[in-house]
């Protein structure tokens, strides 16, 4: 489903080249629209010539009928799947290596990246793409 990404990214590095900044934020689009459909993805990142922070947001459906703050468990079980298959989609077709890397104060490694996950309504998330 990946594959044909994974191949252009590979394509370009074959040929010693690397991905622009714009290339890159289209093909993180283009992987997380296959899976999740193109309507429930953003893709917020530089546009200049450094690659710098992206930000995606991916909308789910809630899980469940009825009230809660987004924090019930059934949620936060959605919300952790959609974080790891996002991580595991910009593995597999490399576009991870196009985030920067950044070091947490314990010298941890973490990518210059945050996805969000958003279970809430329709109507709210078409307000925030507007
Ligand atoms: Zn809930």
């Amino acid at each position: 489903m990946l594959e044909d990404i994974e191949a252009a990214v590979k394509a370009r590095e074959f040929k010693g080249e690397r991905l622009s900044v714009a290339e890159r934020n289209r093909l993180i689009k283009r992987a997380l629209a296959r899976v999740f459909g193109r309507e429930n993805v953003r893709v917020r990142g530089s546009r200049g010539t450094a690659y710098g922070w992206v930000k995606i947001t991916v909308r789910r459906p809630k899980p469940h009928e009825g009230e809660c703050d987004w924090t019930c468990e059934r949620c936060e079980r959605v919300r952790r799947e959609t974080e790891n298959r996002v991580w595991d989609i910009l593995s597999r077709t490399r576009l991870i290596n196009y985030l920067y890397t950044y070091y947490t104060d314990m010298g941890e490694p973490r990518k210059e990246c945050t996805v969000v996950v958003d279970l809430r309504g329709t109507d709210r998330f078409r307000a925030l793409e507007g």
